[in-house]
C-alpha cells in the first residue's frame, strides 16, 4: 500500500522556471478545491473527489501565475519534494527513496 501525505511543497513549475518557488505551501485540486496528497507510488490523490494520477500528469498554478497551469520536470519536482520539510520529516527517508524510484525521468 502506498503511503500518502498532505502535499506541502514549493511550486515545482516556478522551480523549473529558475525561481525559488517561494515557501512550501499546501496544494489544492483545481476542479474541486480538495486538498491534495502525495504518495510514494508517485501519485497525487485528491482528498475530496479521490482523483488519483501519476505526478507527471499534473500542472501547477501558484500565486505568481494564478490561472496559468504550468508543467514541471521530474528533476524539479524531486527538488521540491525532497526539500519539503513537512513531508520528509514525517514520511522519512525510505518513503522519499521509493517516491524517487516511482517518479521516473521526464
Ligand atoms: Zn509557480
Ligand atoms: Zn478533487
Amino acid at each position: 500500500m502506498a503511503q500518502y501525505f498532505d502535499l506541502v511543497i514549493r511550486c515545482p513549475a516556478c522551480i523549473a522556471d529558475g525561481k525559488d518557488g517561494k515557501v512550501p505551501a499546501p496544494w489544492y485540486h483545481h476542479s474541486c478545491g480538495g486538498g491534495l496528497q502525495i504518495g510514494d507510488d508517485a501519485n497525487y490523490r485528491c482528498k475530496r473527489c479521490n482523483v488519483s494520477s501519476h505526478v507527471q500528469n499534473w500542472r501547477y498554478a501558484c500565486e505568481a501565475h494564478e490561472s496559468d497551469f504550468r508543467p514541471t520536470s521530474s528533476a524539479h519536482l524531486a527538488n521540491a519534494v525532497s526539500t519539503a520539510g513537512q513531508i520528509t520529516s514525517i514520511a522519512g527517508r525510505q518513503w522519499l527513496l521509493t517516491f524517487l524510484q516511482n517518479l521516473g525521468d521526464w
